[in-house]
């Protein structure tokens, strides 16, 4: 992984680690349960120790590597989740299915952010709406089939 990413992801783990622990400490027990509703307390916990992993192995520059196979997870996968550990091959049917409920989330959003049409400027309006739209297309078959 690149050094700029590597160092991104680990300030967004570091981040997240912040939250969750000013989280934890913040709240009373009852709000917490009411808060959490069917998880526990001890899954924060448990989110909290795979975060540390994960920058554990930010530390020894192996954060973004398959801990089965030893390549490169793809970047779209630790975009989702920085704590992946696995490349898109190794992922479980479980994670397989999580991801894909992410992935389609992530578009849904995405795509409501994204104006309606491109930009209209005089002479350019033809080009400007070509790329726009094989650059929406090909991002988008690029996360579902996970090829960069
Ligand atoms: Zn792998």
């Amino acid at each position: 992984m690149e050094a700029i990413t590597l160092e991104r992801v680990r300030k967004g783990l570091l981040q997240k680690r912040g939250s969750l622990t000013a989280w934890l400490h913040a709240n009373p027990s009852r709000k917490k349960e009411i808060l959490l509703g069917p998880s526990t307390e001890r899954s924060v916990e448990a989110r909290l120790d795979v975060i540390d992993a994960a920058l554990l192995k930010a530390d020894a520059m192996t954060l973004g590597q398959c801990d089965i196979c030893h390549g490169e997870v793809d970047p779209e996968l630790l975009e989702v989740d920085y704590t992946t550990s696995v490349c898109i091959d190794h992922l479980s049917e479980e994670e397989r299915r999580h991801l894909e409920r992410e992935l389609e989330l992530a578009q849904r959003v995405q795509k409501m952010l994204l104006p309606a049409e491109a930009p209209r400027i005089p002479g350019l309006e033809v080009k400007a709406r070509n790329q726009w739209h094989q650059r929406c297309s090909f991002e988008t078959a690029r996360v579902i089939t996970g090829i960069p």
